[in-house]
């Protein structure tokens, strides 16, 4: 994904590697060719200015001009800032309690159900632990059956009540169920719609309530570009989720969101989803995404 903008970056990076001595200029023609490289790869206006403004203020105060190896220098500060706007740190999932509950949200389409099973397997997996999945989409039932057949494939129990039309009770008796049973990771899939309403704004605000989960996921799907962020914005003023899981990252996306989304909603990215299969999930690593970013 990320190739266009590594490309364009390498080559902004270029007149300050070809100098032995670079000067204001070159670093000032730099920054406006990695802030233009930002934009075109959907990078948020307001967060590509931020981001260059910062780096070249640490440039200027780090003595850029005047270092023995300028053009590394001007790298490694690019790279920290763009570590820093992608979190810094790798955040981690909370799974403490007993069970830890799951709570996921996003729009339809987003992937909330692929990403629910490609959890569950991860737990299962990686951390030897023992997940329920819940099927709270009281409207679909073909989203019942995408879930029961997810679980099935990863034997990982599944969770729903398909007469049931009161998604809040399905959530807290699937907890009774696991308490009972002794799982330790109760995954909720909930409804999505295709764009942000009050109604399912509601309904998940009450799930959250009920249930008083350990996490809510909010689930976006990359290649939404600027809407991927104004839909975080919007999720998370409702919901004040705890990690954002950015999905199809795989595909054709020019990855602005991956940048943008966490200085926007202040809210770290905890996986990516990069593929259809159940494999296809990692962990976000703020400074691994920089690395390939960079090149
Ligand atoms: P939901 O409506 O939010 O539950 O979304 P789904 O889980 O049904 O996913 C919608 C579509 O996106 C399906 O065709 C999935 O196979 C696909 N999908 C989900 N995650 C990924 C991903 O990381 N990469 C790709 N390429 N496709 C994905």
């Amino acid at each position: 994904m990320f190739d266009n903008l590594s490309e364009r970056l390498e080559r902004s990076f270029k007149i300050l590697k070809g100098e032995g001595k670079i000067t204001e200029i070159n670093v000032a023609e730099t920054l406006k060719d990695v802030r233009k490289a930002l934009l075109d790869a959907d990078v948020n206006y307001k967060v590509a200015k931020t981001f260059t403004d910062t780096v070249k203020e640490k440039a200027l105060g780090q003595n850029v001009l005047t270092a023995v190896k300028p053009s590394q220098l001007m790298v490694k500060i690019v790279h920290d800032e763009l570590t820093q706007l992608m979190g810094g740190e790798t955040a981690e999932v909370d799974l403490e309690g007993k069970p830890a509950v799951i709570l996921m949200s996003g729009l339809q389409g987003s992937g909330k159900t692929t990403f629910s099973g490609k959890l569950a397997r991860m737990l299962k997996t990686k951390k030897n632990k023992k997940p329920l999945l819940v099927a709270c989409d009281v409207y679909r039932p073909a989203a019942i059956e995408q879930l029961r057949v997810l679980a099935e494939q990863i034997g990982v129990p599944m969770y729903s009540e398909p007469d049931s039309k009161n998604p809040v009770k399905i959530a807290e008796n699937a907890i009774q169920e696991a308490k009972a049973k002794g799982y330790d990771v109760v995954i909720v899939d909930t409804a999505g719609r295709l764009a942000v309403d009050e109604e399912m704004m509601n309904e998940i605000a009450a799930i959250k309530k009920a249930i008083n989960p350990n996490e809510i996921l909010f689930v976006v799907d990359s290649m939404t570009g600027q809407d991927a962020v104004n839909t975080a914005k919007e999720f998370n003023e409702r919901l004040d989720f705890n990690g954002v899981v950015l999905t199809k990252l795989d595909g054709d996306t020019r990855g602005g969101a991956a940048l943008s989304i966490r200085s926007v909603v202040n809210k770290p990215i905890k996986f990516v989803g990069t593929g259809e299969k159940l494999d296809a999930i990692d962990q976000f690593h703020p400074s691994r995404m920089t690395d390939r970013i960079l090149g």
